[in-house]
């Protein structure tokens, strides 16, 4: 069990022609493309290289929920490394599952979650292949993910982008923070609603960017606490710029 070599680095074309939410027609936002431009002269190119394994990065993206990414690696790790494929992980007793994955935190929650994911998966599709997505429509591959239990639209935006290679756009803390202070999403914006209004205004091809630029972004600079405006790229595009030098 194991993610594969990555099928390709550009999104289908034709996820930009079905997604109904972001038409063909529809030009790249202008803030945001310079907003790429400008986190590539720091972070350099971020090129998309999806791995072509849903069902892993569906599991581990279910792991990573309410916790950091290292503890979710090396629950998932040892997950794969304690049964032999995934009707095996399936089958097993919850405890076991959350005994293997106990890193991850919440393990008791995630354990029986994860078992009945799979449950439904090889219910409805006799195995745990998940390739066939990639020949829906986005908001109907995205649907799909969404009727799996416990799988909000950031777990499905996850499996979709980097899995699949198709632009649906993953909101976390970070991309919702910075996202809001540099005035793309409204200030009452939940976190759910910001994965329809960002993947409105993000064109296909830069959503991959988008995430992950302003993933490093927030760590990086645009903290939580303290952004350290002064020494941010975006200052000059930035319309919380300023409110946010006063709290430094
Ligand atoms: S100028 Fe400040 S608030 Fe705006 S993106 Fe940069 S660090 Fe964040």
């Amino acid at each position: 069990m194991s993610a594969t070599d990555p099928p390709s680095s550009t999104p289908d074309p034709r996820h930009r022609a079905t997604a109904a939410s972001r038409p063909d027609t529809r030009p790249a936002h202008a803030g945001v493309a310079e907003i790429l431009r400008l986190l590539r002269e720091v972070y350099g190119e971020m090129p998309w290289r999806p791995h072509g394994d849903p069902i892993s990065e569906l599991i581990l993206t279910i792991l990573s929920q309410h916790t950091a990414d290292t503890n979710s690696g090396r629950a998932f790790a040892n997950l794969i490394s304690a049964y032999p494929d995934w009707d095996a992980v399936r089958a097993a007793a919850a405890a076991g599952i959350a005994e293997a994955t106990r890193a991850a935190g919440l393990s008791t929650t995630k354990a029986p979650r994860i078992k009945q994911v799979l449950q439904q998966i090889r219910d409805e599709r006799g195995g745990y292949d998940l390739g066939f997505l990639r020949e829906l429509p986005l908001d109907a591959a995205r649907a799909w993910l969404m009727a799996l239990p416990g799988v909000g639209p950031k777990t499905a935006a996850c499996v979709l982008l980097f899995a699949l290679g198709m632009p649906a756009l993953p909101v976390d803390t970070h991309v919702f923070r910075v996202a809001t202070r540099l005035g793309l999403l409204p200030a009452k914006a939940t976190a759910d609603a910001a994965h329809g209004i960002l993947e409105a205004i993000v064109a296909p091809e830069q959503v991959y960017r988008f995430h992950v630029g302003l993933i490093k972004h927030g760590r990086h600079v645009c903290r939580a606490q303290r952004p350290l405006c002064g020494a941010c790229v975006l200052n000059g595009v930035c319309p919380s710029s300023l409110a946010a030098k006063r709290l430094t």
